[in-house]
């Protein structure tokens, strides 16, 4: 993978716009499909309703967020009721996230988080636009990209290296359980594994259950919080994201 842009593609006027010709057209030449691993992204049409880009092989399509410099905890996206919408019936797009270095026009970090992380939990709607604005009223979005766990950012370049190809297909394909489970099932497993992700690599349920407050503020309706972290436990050992060792201590596999 060639990680400088293509500077002849910059010859658009405002930053913003430059800056997206400019990562797009490298995730086109440079990307492949980390769900099936198909060699070719199709890019899609500028307002494209469901996403930047599209496998031809497998048909997933994906949007793309790009940021000189790292990520922090949220990111901007557009409108709030679609990714609503679109996460409740399944139809969102998976998302890369792409961070480069201005000054070197180069890309520094690549990576994909794939569409079955997404839960309404971690949208956060911006305020309404004012009614002055061309578009009064409406209402974008945030993904709060520290909600999602980190087996949910799976990385094709990191600090400028290119990951393993086979290594990144097979945490995609490791992470795809989640498909299965219902929203609500799903944002329960990834707020626990992502509470996890903050513990060390073996560590008791007590550990677990003293993020019992903080999960009960996102599930506010639950009484059974601790019921509801041993059963989420219990799936993420099914599929082999963790060890039990008995005693009530667990390891991260
Ligand atoms: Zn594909």
């Amino acid at each position: 993978m060639n990680l400088l842009f293509d500077a002849d593609v910059s010859r658009y006027h405002s930053l913003s716009q430059r800056a997206r010709v400019l990562t797009e057209t490298w995730t086109v030449k440079n990307s492949y499909c980390p769900r099936c691993g198909n060699r070719v992204l199709e890019h899609l049409p500028n307002n494209a309703p469901v996403g930047d880009f599209i496998c031809p092989a497998c048909h997933a399509p994906y949007e793309q967020k790009s940021k000189n410099g790292d990520f922090t905890a949220t990111v901007l996206a557009s409108n709030y009721q679609k990714m609503m919408d679109a996460i409740r019936n399944k139809t969102n797009p998976d998302f890369f996230f792409l961070s480069y270095d201005a000054p070197t026009l180069s890309v520094k970090s690549f990576f994909v988080t794939p569409r079955h992380f997404f839960h309404p939990g971690i949208i956060i709607p911006r305020k309404p636009l004012r009614a002055a604005a061309r578009r009064a009223g409406w209402v974008g979005c945030q993904i709060q990209l520290s909600e999602i766990p980190y087996n949910g950012r799976i990385f094709i370049i990191k600090n400028g290296m290119e990951q393993e190809k086979d290594f990144v297909l097979k945490q995609y394909h490791d992470t795809l359980f989640l498909e299965q489970q219902s929203i609500s099932a799903r944002g329960w497993l990834l707020d626990v594994w992502n509470c996890i992700n903050q513990l060390p690599a073996t560590f008791t349920l007590n550990d677990v259950y003293a993020f019992e407050q903080q999960l009960r503020k996102k599930h506010p309706a639950n009484q059974h919080i601790k019921d509801k972290i041993r059963q989420q436990l219990q799936v993420l050992r099914d599929k082999n994201i963790l060890q039990f060792h008995g005693n009530g201590v667990y390891s991260k596999t």
